[in-house]
């Protein structure tokens, strides 16, 4: 059997891991357009759901990522100037360049034929000489592009601004920091990825980003942007600096196809969906697919019984999770109108804001917080005493 992946990012490169590894006979290619070291983005964090299926997946990946990776298992909330720390949210991160510089070690021990700086233009020549293809070419994808009329993308580029970028402060937990400006609300979701960064995403809504001037500064992030950004986190910053890496201001674009599978062609990943960051990585779900379609071939020999196992199974659950997210970034581009609330009551608001969470999910995973939030409730409803 043969199999052409275009793009190495974390899917493509994890489902060819998954399948060499079950099958060394199989003929495994991955067209990657950029070099074997060249990555933008900073960290990826990880669940420790995901991470106990990944290790279960590819153990010897984890015991390279070993020292590596960061753990954490606070969500600091600051709002108002005050923090709010939540625990009991068990995450990993790493830097998206060692994870996969580790993808790719994985690939090439067991055969794996990656071929860098192989940009593929036309994936229709491809299809055609291999019994399946594999779409894990991202969030602008050709190959989505090619079978459009089949996949029936729809993507809608969100409201808000932002900007990922990284800082050499050392963040203790995933931390989503909320700072009112003269322009307006900014908002800076960061963790830790290595033991020297942490990822500083900066978000906002389109006035105050105009009003600040972000949209007359370079179009790539210059010393002009980051030094206005760390002008309006001055206070979570510890006095370090910001950094970007080829990083510009862009819209979160939604990604949903109507299909994922089409002939003997399927879309993994962002090609297929994309999930707003303020809910966990992209990187993640696009590993977990990488997982789904590598069982559903295990499944079935055939190719389109794999695809429809695959897009029966894998799809529903995506679905449900991007419905999670765009609740998620909704709560955050309307955030500015939650900004009178107190900081306790701001931070429970933002614990629920993807509706996977309540109040009982949170007692399990920080009793003490809760207890804290329901004694200040009870005062709030409590009448005033006598004086
Ligand atoms: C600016 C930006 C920064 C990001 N930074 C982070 C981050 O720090 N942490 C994080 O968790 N997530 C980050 N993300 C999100 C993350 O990139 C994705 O969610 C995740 O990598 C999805 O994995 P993937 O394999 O589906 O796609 P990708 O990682 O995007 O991989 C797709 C690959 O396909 C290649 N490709 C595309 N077209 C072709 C073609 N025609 N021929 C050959 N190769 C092709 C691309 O070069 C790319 O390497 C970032 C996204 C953006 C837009």
């Amino acid at each position: 059997m043969k199999i052409t992946v275009i793009g190495g990012g974390p899917a493509g490169l994890w489902f060819a891991l998954l399948m060499k590894k079950r099958d060394p006979r199989l003929a495994i290619a991955v067209h990657e357009r950029n070099a074997a070291d060249n990555t933008f983005g900073f960290g990826v964090v990880f669940s420790r759901k995901t991470t106990d299926l990944l290790r279960r997946c590819d153990d010897e990946l984890f015991r390279r990522a070993e020292g590596l990776v960061q753990t954490w298992e606070k969500v600091v909330i600051v709002h108002r100037d005050q923090r709010i720390d939540v625990g009991g949210n068990h995450f990993a991160g790493v830097a998206r360049i060692t994870w996969n510089r580790l993808l790719q070690e994985r690939c090439r021990e067991l055969g794996v034929d990656l071929r860098f700086e192989s940009n593929v233009p036309e994936p229709r020549v491809l299809q055609r000489e291999c019994d399946l293809l594999v779409g894990a070419d991202g969030v602008i994808s050709t190959v989505r592009e090619s079978w459009k009329e089949a996949f029936r993308p729809t993507l809608d580029a969100r409201r808000n601004r932002y900007i990922w970028l990284a800082t050499a402060q050392p963040f203790d937990g995933l931390t989503l920091t909320f700072r009112q400006a003269p322009e307006g609300l900014f908002m800076a979701h960061s963790y830790r990825f290595s033991a020297a960064q942490s990822t500083f995403i900066v978000e906002c809504g389109e006035k105050p980003w105009r009003a600040a001037g972000f949209d007359r500064l370079e179009e790539v992030a210059g010393d002009a942007t980051l030094r206005r950004l760390e002008g309006i986190f001055a206070s979570d910053l510890g006095g370090q600096r910001l950094v970007g890496n080829r990083s510009k201001w862009i819209q979160f674009l939604l990604v949903k196809n109507a299909a994922w599978t089409c002939e003997n062609v399927v879309l993994l990943g962002d090609a297929a969906h994309t999930a707003h960051f303020s809910i966990g990585s992209g990187t993640k779900l696009a590993m977990e697919d990488a997982i789904a379609l590598y069982e559903s071939c295990g499944r079935h020999a055939g190719v389109s019984e794999a695809l429809a196992d695959f897009a029966a199974t894998r799809k529903p659950v995506v679905d449900a999770y991007q419905e999670n997210a765009l609740a998620s970034t909704t709560w955050f581009e309307d955030a500015a109108a939650k900004l009178h609330l107190e900081p306790l009551p701001f931070a429970v608001d933002c614990m629920f804001r993807s509706g996977k969470i309540d109040l009982d999910n949170l007692r399990r995973r920080d009793p003490a917080f809760v207890a804290r939030y329901e004694a200040w409730q009870a005062a709030r409803e409590r009448p005033a005493g006598p004086t």
